[in-house]
């Protein structure tokens, strides 16, 4: 199937000129050609008609398991529930314009190649299993007073984001689990978090050796490790230990910043869960200890992007909202623009991100030989972010793999 976009205003990040417009053709699921007025040659032409035309948007940070805000319980639910709740997940971030995501813990190969061959509609899923995390860290839910033994976690349930491992040989083991039944990159639990009951923010988790082993064992695989860390302290001690992407990060300061930058590690916050929970947590079952500590990194966030911004560490897209507030999944972009460019948050979530999935050239680009994610977008969004906002009201067309999931507004894909 050949697909020509006529007269397109190309938004990536080697096109930004407001003024030019380009044909765009797509065939056997890639870009082959962008240039002016190119010959239709039995392609079915689509008039853009002036509009934006830019590579799908990508999320570094969800998880699309966690269709309840409360992860202890979402851990809990039976498979087939725990299934059934993310279809709807995922078909709302191809309604917004979301084409490939980054699963931070959950998600599983199966689901992704579900995806892929169709069967339900969603993003291109680059999953990490079950994410790792220390006897008591921040994949571990059970409450304070329950003495089962790790093993008594529900960590094999599909509503699981998390496992416990504790030592390098168990770290190892489970890497090797997790890369053998398919996970593209590592997640690890390197500081307290929010969600978990019994882990305060400042915790560092895992030892040095057990971070070490967890790079180590993922490099030899040819992937990397990506941690959830809050604190400097948590990021430096991360970073010089060879983990490639910080999640959350908005207790960075300046040091920790610089050092990101030296080791080429990238920044991938995630404000908008926080702003959600605020709003909305309480009301969908946020335990009170998490809304407490929801409150600490909240206000830290925007001063984290500054502290960023000034080193000039790289970041990209991440959004890590759980249950029904999935659907503010885009409010990033604009919580960002208060500190970066329109146009630099765009490269955020487009070819900034597809360098974290190691797939540049490949994603978040409008080039020759790149797979074709394109989004139609109605307004500027190198202006204002809104446009790709309001749950892809703005966003006519989206395709995936060279084959449109939404056109005319409308999800076209099975399912
Ligand atoms: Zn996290
Ligand atoms: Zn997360």
């Amino acid at each position: 199937m050949s697909i020509l976009f006529r007269n397109a205003r190309v938004v990536d990040a080697t096109h930004h000129d407001p003024d030019a417009r380009l044909d765009v053709r797509v065939e056997d699921g890639r870009i082959s050609e962008i240039g002016a007025d190119l010959p239709v040659r039995g392609a079915e032409v689509v008039d853009v008609a002036g509009r934006v035309l830019m590579p799908g948007l990508i999320d570094c940070h969800v998880h699309v398991m966690a269709s309840m805000v409360n992860l202890g319980l979402n851990a809990k639910l039976p498979n087939a529930f725990a299934l059934f709740r993310a279809m709807p997940i995922l078909r709302g971030m191809i309604e917004r314009g979301f084409t490939s995501v980054r699963d931070a813990g959950g998600a599983d190969y199966a689901l992704a190649q579900c995806v892929a061959e169709g069967l339900i509609v969603g993003p291109r899923l680059f999953t990490s299993g079950k994410a790792l995390s220390q006897t008591g860290g921040h994949g571990d839910f059970r409450a304070r007073m329950e003495y089962g033994s790790p093993d008594s976690c529900p960590c094999a349930q599909y509503g699981a984001i998390g496992r416990i491992v504790d030592g390098v040989d168990e770290l190892r083991r489970a890497i090797r689990q997790e890369i053998r039944q398919g996970a593209t990159q590592i997640k690890i639990m390197a500081s307290g978090g929010v969600s978990s009951p019994t882990d305060p923010i400042g915790n560092l988790q895992f030892s040095e050796e057990e971070i070490k082993a967890a790079v180590a064992e993922a490099r030899s695989h040819q992937t990397y490790v990506m941690a959830h860390a809050y604190t400097a302290q948590a990021i430096s001690r991360a970073v010089s230990l060879g983990v490639r992407t910080i999640e959350h990060g908005n207790l960075v300061d300046d040091d920790a910043a610089a050092l990101m930058a030296k080791m080429g590690a990238f920044a991938v916050p995630t404000l908008i869960t926080y702003v959600a929970m605020r709003d909305e947590g309480a009301e969908q079952g946020y335990p009170l200890e998490s809304q407490k500590k929801n409150v600490t990194v909240l206000e830290q966030g925007l001063d984290s992007l500054r502290i960023y911004q000034k080193h000039n560490v790289k970041m990209a897209y991440g959004s890590d909202l759980l249950g029904s507030m999935h659907q503010r999944q885009s409010e990033e972009l604009q919580l960002r623009a208060q500190v970066y460019s329109p146009y630099e948050v765009i490269l955020q979530a487009t070819s900034i991100a597809a360098e974290v999935l190691n797939m540049q050239g490949q994603l978040g680009v409008i080039a020759p030989g790149a797979i074709a994610d394109i989004l139609i977008v109605e307004g500027d969004p190198t202006i204002d972010l809104a446009v790709l906002g309001e749950h892809g009201r703005h966003i006519p067309v989206v395709m995936k793999d060279g084959k449109f999931v939404k056109r005319n507004g409308e999800i076209t894909a099975p399912a």
